[in-house]
């Protein structure tokens, strides 16, 4: 994995979820980079991808098939249109063929394979893809981990530290305590600090584009949701309800108390991405994708109710928020797959509030314990989505951690920023917890909600 910076928790894609469809997508193409780069591809006549654990039991409905088709034949999550994923693996079965680099290779449904029983011992998303010559022989493979918010690994990457590839940041940090010292000996705000680091890595023309790009498609997946009715894709038949929500809080309304709603429209804001995002449709990954809604909601909230400018939530908000969920990247687990709910909603809901309580004037003492009170109070939930498909528990779950993200601000910012329990703390205490947590609460849909609510 290259260098982390706070930009790099925000990545423009589609839905509906991170490890399952962007990540794969990105393996995919991966692929076919190195087995261009390796002189197989002429002498390829079919690839053959295996997905393993995690991958292999909910990736029908998370949309991995589509995604990694459309990935081997050149989409990428950035810029692929989304009607044409959701299609990708009909077309190609149907037709018995996909178009790889140029080349038209032989397609059978079979060629991805789901082993969701067999779990490889790094992770629990593990794909292998395999290119196969005329006689069956494997001529090339490789084996990719999808580690959570879209990142990507191969097996010889897996677990080694971050490179660095010899950029210095101005201000390094690995936890909470260091992040805020640092605050304390600079007088920096930390969204300045992330803000110079991404800069020492991208430079500032890349880093002021990708905050005001990624607050926009941010803004307009919430408006989008907001507006579009109908089912969502899959068995559950899931009726939309963000834009009944909307129309319901417009004839309510009052001019004259024009934020008494505020907190209903904050839901309606996440459960408007998260159906975006069940749909497929173009998201950004915060830091995940079943995870989406909660930071649009709450930077949707602060411009509309809390009169903070675009500008401070495009880059105050998010760079504060990206922070925080650097250290979660990197020192606990962003990946249900891994942690459980906890690391998806929970680290969402965690950022969130600490970018809320940085655009609404903490201290960094009171940024850190907005956050900690944010994830405190996700500790040790699960991940049992219905039927594989992000949308039960997920859509809603947004909706609710976007107001525990604000009223861990209202708690904070009534503090003076001391509090006894710190985030590095709650963070470890995520880890472990996910590390004991049963591999059936781990985006297997093998338990709990999964299991108990009867597919109708
Ligand atoms: S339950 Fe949570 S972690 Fe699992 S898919 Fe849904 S949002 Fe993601």
């Amino acid at each position: 994995m290259s260098i982390l910076t706070a930009l790099d928790l925000f990545t423009v894609g589609i839905g509906p979820s991170s490890s399952h469809t962007v990540g794969p997508m990105r393996a995919a193409r991966r692929f076919v980079d190195e087995l261009a780069a390796a002189d197989q591809l002429s002498a390829t006549s079919r690839i053959h991808v295996l997905l393993f654990g995690s991958l292999g039991a909910t990736g029908v409905g998370h949309g991995t098939t589509n995604a990694i088709v459309a990935g081997l034949e050149g989409s990428s999550p950035e810029t692929c249109d989304p009607d044409h994923v959701i299609s990708a693996m009909d077309r190609a079965s149907g037709s018995g063929h996909i178009t790889v680099a140029g080349r038209e290779l032989t397609f059978a449904p079979d060629d991805i394979d789901l082993r969701p029983m067999t779990r490889l011992p790094q992770h629990s998303n593990a794909m292998t893809y395999e290119a196969l010559g005329d006689d069956g022989s494997v001529l090339f493979s490789r084996t990719y981990f999808s580690v959570g918010g879209g990142f990507v690994e191969s097996d010889a990457e897996f677990g080694t530290p971050a490179e660095t590839s010899g950029i210095e940041l101005p201000y390094p940090f690995d936890n909470g305590d260091e992040l805020i010292a640092l605050c304390a000996s600079t007088g920096m705000s930390i969204a300045d600090m992330a803000y110079a680091n991404a800069v020492a890595v991208y430079g500032a023309d890349h880093v002021d584009a990708r905050l005001t790009e990624i607050w926009a498609v941010m803004s307009a997946c919430v408006e989008a949701g907001l507006h579009h009715d109908g089912m969502l894709p899959g068995s559950l038949n899931v009726q939309r309800r963000a834009a009944r929500l909307a129309s319901h809080l417009e004839s309510l309304e009052s001019p004259d108390a024009p934020t008494e709603l505020a907190n209903e429209w904050l839901q309606a804001f996440a459960i408007a991405v998260n159906e975006e995002n069940a749909a497929g449709m173009r998201v950004v990954t915060a830091p995940t994708n079943g995870a989406a809604g909660i930071i649009p909601a709450v930077g949707y909230y602060a411009e509309r109710f809390k009169k903070v400018s675009r500008e401070s939530v495009a880059r105050d908000y998010l760079l504060t928020a990206g922070a925080i969920g650097t250290l979660y990247k990197r020192n606990a687990s962003i990946s249900g797959a891994e942690a459980g709910c906890q690391g998806e909603v929970g680290s969402a809901c965690s950022m969130a509030a600490a970018g809320l309580a940085a655009i609404l004037g903490g201290t960094p003492g009171q940024i850190e314990n907005a956050a900690e009170i944010a994830m405190e109070h996700n500790l040790g939930l699960t991940c049992d989505p219905v039927g594989g498909l992000v949308q039960m528990p997920c859509i809603e779950r947004n909706a609710i951690a976007a107001g525990t993200a604000v009223a861990a601000v209202r708690l904070a910012l009534a503090g003076d920023g001391s509090h006894k329990i710190s985030l590095d703390t709650v963070i470890e205490t995520m880890r472990q917890t996910g590390i004991d947590m049963s591999t059936k609460y781990k985006e297997t849909s093998t338990g709990g909600l999964a299991v108990n609510v009867v597919e109708c």
